[in-house]
């Protein structure tokens, strides 16, 4: 038995949010890459799976019992512009119950075209899908709320871009797939109710603490920013730059989602930007808090029809809600900056302690991992000189004045500074192999370095140097 347990919450919604769409069937599934330990998370068995049949499940081309596929409605605002989306290629089967009572989304992408595609052939390329399977899977094993990747499966069909390439789809496993542009797409159909019915949903769903009532559409809006913050400040830890922080793609979970022309900083630089259709830097690393701050802006406004009769007191009430999210994700931050530095308590100088480091990396374009990766081995980090030497007496005379031992604040450091994160061109390496040789085994050595990034004693070498080519690197819109 395989396992599957599905339900269809989100289909008891008005049906302004979603469309029943059954994926378009493929020529030959193969599968590519299986994750079995989510598998068994899910309560599915990874020998039935990680096969024949599993490979005409995550293809489309069987359904797995008990689904009910849809595709879902949703606006945005890409690049700053509103426009109406929706799941163009994406194609959810249901919500899939595990045995610890979590209720996942299990969506295919790439599966088809649906009634949202427009233009679009609703199809993915093979690269692109190991991409978003590689960098989720990273970002889970960093402990940062994400959605995650089930399997990749090729489809036997080309997909037609700027070259011709291997069609594949990637099942992708989501708290939900509910976004900023969810909320929008209900309110710009200027449908209270529908507006009302999809708040609770989400409420329910995802903050099931908040109780029913007239202050419940604040309190989840509160809650959303309070996740959010918190989630922002997780990627800014690391490094990690989203790409394509548009409203669409951002979850009302507290996810992180769509991994597109996403990247992880090598040297430090606040505007650092990989993808290649952000020629303004609107999603660069050091914009990403005020963005997150935008994209809220854009949910509040969305939501302000829920938030009392009174406009003026739902506006105030709505922006001290907004409000909230700089002093929260400034909190967050120092509170992580402190752990990469092995700081348990707090004094008023440690921000300025963190900014000098920062500072100090951006004048050297020191590597931003690995230099926490030298504070937390006790080695002097690449490029080393006398400001260094300088800044490191300050925080070893600051970690003097706590309680905690070496050994706690190692174990601290180590827990709070990967020794491996996807580095671009070793992603790029293992999706070359991928993509052009049929080489799988260049992207599993690199999913196995990524399943333990907090493991300092390993021997990872092969997986730290950041790229020496000069260039700066480029990601493309994953399609
Ligand atoms: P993304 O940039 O991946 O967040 O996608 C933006 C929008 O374009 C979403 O509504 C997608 O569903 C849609 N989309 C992207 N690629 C395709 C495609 N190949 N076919 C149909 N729709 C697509
Ligand atoms: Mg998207």
């Amino acid at each position: 038995m395989p396992g599957w347990r599905l339900e269809h919450t989100y289909a008891a919604l008005p049906p302004l949010f979603f469309s029943d769409i059954r994926p378009t069937p493929v020529a030959g599934p193969t599968m590519v890459a299986f994750n079995a330990p989510l598998a068994v998370e899910l309560g599915l068995d990874p020998d039935v799976l990680n096969g024949r049949e599993g490979a005409d499940i995550f293809a489309g081309n069987a359904l797995p019992p008990g689904a009910r596929p849809i595709a879902q409605a949703y606006a945005g605002h890409q690049f700053g512009h509103f426009t109406a989306l929706g799941d163009g290629r994406a194609i959810l089967l249901g919500e899939q119950v595990t045995p610890s009572g979590h209720r996942l989304d299990i969506q295919l992408k790439g599966s088809g075209p649906t009634p949202y595609a427009r233009r679009g052939d609703g199809r993915a390329a093979l690269g692109p899908m190991l991409r978003e399977y590689i960098i989720s899977e990273a970002m889970h094993a960093l402990g940062i709320p994400t959605t995650r990747s089930l399997a990749v499966v090729t489809t036997g069909e080309a997909v037609y871009r700027d070259s011709t390439l291997d069609g594949a789809i990637l099942t992708r496993v989501a708290s939900s797939h509910i976004r900023v542009g969810t909320m929008q797409w209900a309110a710009a159909h200027r449908d209270p109710s529908a507006l009302e019915a999809l708040s609770n949903y989400t409420r329910r769903r995802h903050y099931p603490s908040i109780p029913d009532g007239d202050e419940s559409h604040l309190m989840l809006l509160d809650a959303i920013v309070e996740r959010q913050a918190a989630l922002i400040a997780r990627w800014q830890l690391v490094g990690f730059i989203h790409g394509v922080m548009n409203t669409d793609n951002m979850a009302l979970s507290g996810e992180t989602i769509d991994y597109g022309p996403c990247a992880f900083m090598d040297a430090y630089a606040p505007e650092t930007v990989f993808s290649s259709i952000d020629a303004d830097g609107r999603y660069a690393y050091g914009n990403q808090p005020p963005i997150a701050l935008w994209n809220l802006a854009r949910l509040a406004e969305a939501m302000l029809p829920l938030c009392g009769p009174d406009r003026e007191r739902a506006v105030t009430r709505a922006t001290a809600s907004l409000d909230r999210f700089e002093t929260l994700f400034a909190r967050h931050w120092l509170d992580g900056m402190r752990a990469k530095l092995g700081l348990f308590t707090q004094e008023p100088e440690d921000l300025q302690l963190v900014e000098d480091l920062l500072t100090w990396m951006h004048q050297q374009s020191a590597d931003f991992t690995n230099t926490f990766r030298a504070l937390t081995a006790g080695h002097l980090p690449d490029r080393a000189d006398s400001g260094f030497d300088e800044w490191h007496l300050r925080v070893t005379a600051r970690r003097t004045r706590q309680p905690q031992s070496q050994a706690e604040v190692h174990a601290l450091m180590r827990g709070a500074n990967p020794a491996v994160i996807p580095r671009n061109h070793l992603v790029e390496a293992s999706l070359h192999a991928a993509t052009t040789l049929g080489d799988l085994s260049v992207m599993t050595g690199l999913l196995d370095a990524l399943g333990t990034p907090y493991d300092h004693d390993r021997d990872v070498t092969a997986f730290t140097a950041p790229a020496d080519t000069g260039r700066p690197y480029q990601t493309f819109c994953g399609t």
